[in-house]
């Protein structure tokens, strides 16, 4: 059985089911599987021809071993997958892997629509409500919460920093009611999250409810964002490509990490951000030093203190030259992100949302220093989804996906909160009467 180990603590180790419902440890240490598992030849050879539930089922089983029963995963897998992914050539050396066909868009769907089945399987049968807490910098809340809506026993609890996210994404936040509450902060993505990680080591819940958070600090995130890159690159051209990926948290990045060490032949990585660049600085310098969150147009990246950087080092042992020979980083303003926008538009006719130009940014910057390169880049948002950035850029209309249609009726309700933990533990508190 594969037990999963606190990245604070290596001496703890809980199985699957606990690192899930569970989300963090006790002193907010990161859950990470205590090996990478390798599914083998066959496996590889037959990935040419596989869907991506199928490799969703071969590779989610390595890792969860039998701690969901075989048809239960397989189950999982066909219904959190049930929408397409495309790998797209738009020019020289250069593939788009779309990940934004899912019900909200973005690539968020694919963790949290694998995370919520997951965790719905383990508390079956438990009296206690689940509570789900999740900061989202914008895309996280709005896929947990359109796969936690209307699932009873459970209760999602979204933090998003006020001002700070595109109305399309605010709409998918606030707009469900029901079993979904948004509580809308007076600060940024990194106060959200710090509420978060503080709930999970300050309350006490008297056991009255049982707490989890769907951030990607939660591993029944992490594993599903793999999948992808086994479907990609067995589809790309070239046999060996770079992966370029739009990062902020750096759950994408390191899932993408985790599938090469399981055996998945990837040259090289890149680390696309906008100006907020802690990770391509100390990719460059060998020094980390996080930073206050700046806004940019690509605001799901608006990180200045990554949740999984942690987790990206320890798939380097923690050294830094073995991280810096394997992901070289980039980082991009907005002017740059704008410009990019139009150029590709006007190359390829292929329209790229803020956050796959960050991408695509990034790739074309590894290839222009080295020549000859192929890559993949990924593309985590539909542009529709930023559309009041991407039209006035490109000159044109953009088609809305019918899925994001239904979000712009809603009618917002939110619950305003200051930044500050104890505003949350008041909240909690009185709600769930945990006193
Ligand atoms: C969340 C998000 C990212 C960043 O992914 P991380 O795993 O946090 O690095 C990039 N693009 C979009 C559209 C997102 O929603």
């Amino acid at each position: 059985m594969m037990l999963y180990y606190n990245l604070k603590n290596k001496k703890e180790r809980v199985t699957f089911r606990e690192a899930v419902t569970r989300g963090l440890s006790s002193d907010m240490g990161l859950y990470m599987p205590e090996e990478i598992p390798s599914p083998g030849h066959d496996f590889f050879r037959s990935l040419p021809e596989m869907s991506l539930p199928q490799i969703a089922f071969s590779i989610g089983g390595m890792y969860l071993g039998d701690e969901i029963p075989g048809p239960v995963l397989e189950k999982i897998c066909s219904e959190s997958f049930n929408f397409p992914i495309e790998l797209k050539k738009i020019g020289p050396g250069k593939s788009v892997l779309e990940l934004f066909h899912g019900p909200t868009a973005a690539f968020k769907d694919f963790g949290a629509r694998f995370m919520s089945r997951c965790l719905g399987y383990f508390t079956t049968g438990d009296d206690r409500k689940t509570v789900v807490l999740v900061a989202t910098s914008g895309d996280t809340g709005g896929a947990v919460a359109d796969s936690f809506a209307g699932v009873e026993g459970v209760d999602v609890i979204i933090l998003y920093p006020s001002g700070r996210i595109s109305p399309l994404q605010e709409n998918q936040l606030t707009t469900h009611g029901g079993n979904i509450t948004a509580l809308e902060i007076t600060g940024t993505f990194d106060d959200c999250q710090a509420m978060v990680r503080e709930v999970f080591t300050r309350l006490d819940t008297r056991d009255k409810i049982r707490l989890t958070s769907a951030n990607s600090i939660n591993v029944a995130r992490l594993i599903p964002q793999s999948f992808y890159y086994y479907y990609a690159v067995s589809r790309c051209e070239n046999r060996e490509p770079v992966l370029s990926v739009p990062s902020g948290n750096f759950g994408n990045l390191a899932a993408a990490v985790m599938a090469w060490r399981s055996g998945l032949q990837v040259k090289h990585f890149i680390a696309s951000t906008n100006v907020n660049r802690v990770v391509p600085e100390y990719i460059r310098t060998g020094e980390y030093h996080p930073a206050p969150t700046v806004m940019t147009i690509a605001n799901a990246m608006d990180v200045g203190n990554p949740g999984n950087f942690a987790r990206l080092m320890q798939l380097f042992d923690n050294e830094y030259v073995n991280i810096a020979s394997k992901i070289s980083g980039y980082w991009f303003d907005d002017d740059r992100i704008r410009n990019h926008i139009r150029d590709e538009h006007q190359r390829s006719g292929y329209i790229l949302d803020p956050h796959g130009a960050v991408a695509s940014l990034g790739l074309e910057s590894y290839i222009r220093d080295h020549p000859g390169t192929e890559g993949i880049l990924a593309a985590t948002a539909h542009p529709a989804k930023f559309s009041e950035v991407v039209e006035p850029i490109i000159g044109e209309k953009l088609s809305v996906p019918s899925s994001l249609n239904r979000f712009l009726l809603g009618k917002k309700l939110s619950v305003p909160m200051k930044s500050g933990y104890h505003y949350l533990r008041e909240y909690l508190t009185e709600r769930y009467h945990l006193q």
